[in-house]
């Protein structure tokens, strides 16, 4: 089989090697005679992979022991909602800063549940992220909020925003595990898995465990931080299949260096990729200020749509699959992922090169 250069923003590639353990241990898991999907998510053969999935994430961005970790449903999109209701309390207001399509959706989300306020310029053009100075915080904020990256702009920030006793809550759906982070800087971090972390159906948050134990209690009993803490994200029926095979990308993460191993592999592709952009103005452009271009989601434009067009389509024909721009901006997007090797970049960046020479 030749596999797929895939370039998807999500779901996204997975790295192979997970996925043919996936095949070797479907039908018959561990021994047991039935599959992980046909276990019972109390038994001990689910248990215990429920489990190994958490201590990977804790050990790989190092997560401190103030924090914990929980393995949710309904997607980044819930979190939008989940925030607010968990840690916006009446007669508080929260800041936004909101630098393209995704933040400005969960700000939306946020003002159906409370008072919130936006910083930042989600329609910039070029796309970028405001510099810490830029920023007039409200230091009686609830919490701050960010998206790190920006999935469809192409734009994320290579900064922390310092918040002071501020909690600070990130939407890391786009850029988790790219590179070590400090995870206490944050008060609370989400991320649907489904681009660094494994396939779609399952969220991963980060939390500050004070916040979620004084977290809101006047709202459902399924939406409180605090239910899925208590029970170790066993509160019912978690999306096991999805958590069986992060364990399975987790673990290649570890055994290929870890995230600093992936920080420098991203940083490689990325320049690889920004330079094949760069290297001819005149046809490819990047529509993002240099300082904020992301690391994982490469947004490029060629002189006009119908390049575009016949761009997508001739990379297709190459095995090079997902280089179409989110249908709301167009142009191209290349997703330059933990799994996407740089060969695959190489490939791109090579083919970039013939398409210009030939257009
Ligand atoms: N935030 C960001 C940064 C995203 O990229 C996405 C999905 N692409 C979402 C939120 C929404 O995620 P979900 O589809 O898991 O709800």
């Amino acid at each position: 089989m030749a596999r797929a250069m895939n370039f998807n923003a999500g779901p996204a590639a997975l790295p192979l090697e997970a996925l043919e353990r996936a095949q070797r241990e479907l039908v018959d898991f561990a021994g047991t005679g039935m599959s992980i999907i046909e276990h019972s998510h109390r038994g001990k053969a689910y248990e215990g992979v429920h489990n190994e999935a958490i201590s990977l994430i804790k050990e790989l961005l190092s997560i401190p022991d103030t924090h914990q970790v929980l393995l949710l449903q309904g997607g980044a999109s819930q979190q939008f909602a989940m925030v607010p209701m968990n840690l916006l309390p009446q007669g508080k207001s929260a800041d936004y800063i909101v630098t393209g399509a995704w933040g400005k959706k969960a700000f939306q989300e946020a003002k159906t549940v409370g008072t919130v306020r936006a910083l930042g310029d989600a329609e910039a053009k070029p796309a970028r992220v405001p510099k810490q100075s830029e920023l007039s915080l409200d230091g009686s904020a609830a919490y701050v909020h960010y998206t790190s990256n920006e999935t469809i702009g192409g734009n994320q920030f290579h900064y922390v925003p310092e918040t002071g006793k501020v909690p600070l809550v990130a939407d890391m759906s786009s850029d988790i595990l790219w590179k070590p982070i400090d995870v206490s800087k944050f008060g609370l971090i989400y991320a649907g898995a489904q681009k660094n972390i494994g396939p779609s159906g399952v969220t991963l948050v980060i939390a500050r465990k004070d916040l979620i134990e004084s977290g809101r209690t006047d709202i459902p009993k399924i939406f409180r931080y605090s239910t899925h803490a208590g029970d170790n994200s066993l509160y019912n029926t978690p999306s096991t299949f999805a958590i069986y095979l992060v364990r399975n990308v987790l673990d290649i993460v570890k055994a290929t260096g870890g995230l600093a191993g992936m920080e420098k592999r991203n940083r490689e592709k990325a320049q690889a990729l920004y330079d094949g952009i760069d290297a001819r103005p005149d046809f490819y452009r990047c529509p993002v200020e240099r300082d904020a271009r992301s690391t994982m989601n490469v947004v490029f434009n060629l002189p006009t749509p119908e390049l575009e067009a016949e761009f997508v389509s001739a990379a297709q024909k190459q095995g090079m699959v997902g280089l179409k721009g989110h249908r709301s901006v167009g142009g191209i997007r290349a997703s330059i992922y933990n799994a996407v090797p740089i060969e695959w970049v190489r490939a791109l960046v090579q083919f970039m090169n013939d398409f210009h020479k030939g257009a």
